[in-house]
């Protein structure tokens, strides 16, 4: 039984730093003409607005995205505070972009996406929201078995980003399996990684899991708003990353400490960590 609904954290500190990844990702992908397949194995709504009652609900927005709108930033924020522009044209905050729209605004006419979506009411949504795009394939299947079915792509080039709710402690396993899986089908692909840290064991572990499974180019990026501890749910989130663009890691390590101070004017923190070299 899924329970997990996106829309209660839309645009968080979480998502803020999960979406500035994908986004300049995406923008040095797509420097290069030959078609690029977006995989998104946790796709969520694709697009939220932020006075809906879910997104009222705790209005996380407020302390992530709505801590940066209209504010001068850091490089590394530019293609994602680009879409967000295009998605609230009147300079108002009113909209949230998910990471399919995220994509989609940034992908071009040869490349193509497929999303996965289990949570019947979100799928809806999802397939509402990209109805006219012809570039976009939607399931509703597990989007873990999706990188053994799809790696590798015919372009041979390919970004995945893997996104669950971790509601299920078995996530975290799963998605170590998922990533070797996919990495042994396709180790050029480029794999962005969503976690909380709620347990830092459980993440350390991860980490384990992931450098004895022989990847190369491994990196880990996080941004926190408050020290590890147990028992107070989520303190920081990060991504582990793979076969990130290299001009990613200058921009990240400027615009982190901005973005920490921001975010967290009290006890924010972060981190940029090449965990295997290439
Ligand atoms: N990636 C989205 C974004 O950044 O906008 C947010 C995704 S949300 C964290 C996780 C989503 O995964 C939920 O909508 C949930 O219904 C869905 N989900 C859970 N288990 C799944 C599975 N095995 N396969 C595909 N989707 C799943």
């Amino acid at each position: 039984m899924l329970s997990y609904r996106h829309a209660y954290h839309a645009g968080n500190y979480a998502d803020v730093l999960k979406h500035l990844v994908l986004a300049s990702t995406l923008e040095y992908m797509t420097r290069k003409d030959k078609p690029l397949l977006y995989l998104d194995t946790h796709a969520g709504a694709g697009r939220y607005r932020l006075s809906e009652s879910m997104a009222q609900k705790k209005a996380e927005y407020r302390d992530g995205v709505g801590r940066l709108w209209g504010r001068d930033l850091p490089d590394v924020l530019t293609p994602l505070m680009a879409v967000l522009e295009r998605l609230n044209p009147t300079g108002k905050l009113e909209y949230y972009p998910g990471s399919p729209l995220i994509a989609a605004e940034l992908l071009r006419p040869q490349d193509r996406l497929r999303l996965f979506e289990l949570h019947p009411s979100d799928l809806r949504l999802l397939t509402g929201n990209f109805a006219a795009d012809r570039r976009v394939r939607i399931e509703d299947s597990d989007g873990f078995a999706s990188l053994k079915a799809l790696l590798p792509p015919p372009s041979r080039r390919a970004l995945v980003l893997i996104d669950p709710p971790y509601e299920q402690k078995d996530d975290y396993r799963r998605v170590v399996r998922a990533v070797l899986e996919g990495y042994q089908r396709f180790p050029t692909g480029t794999c962005l990684v969503w976690y909380p840290v709620v347990d830092r064991s459980r993440i350390d572990e991860m980490a384990r899991g992931l450098k004895a499974g022989g990847i190369r180019n491994l990196w880990q990026v996080e941004l926190g708003l408050a020290p590890d501890s147990e028992g107070f749910g989520m303190t920081s989130s990060g991504l582990f990353m793979i076969n990130p663009p290299w001009i990613l890691e200058a921009e990240l390590k400027e615009a982190l400490p901005e973005l920490a101070k921001r975010l967290a004017p009290e006890q924010g923190r972060w981190m940029l960590q090449q965990l295997v070299g290439e």
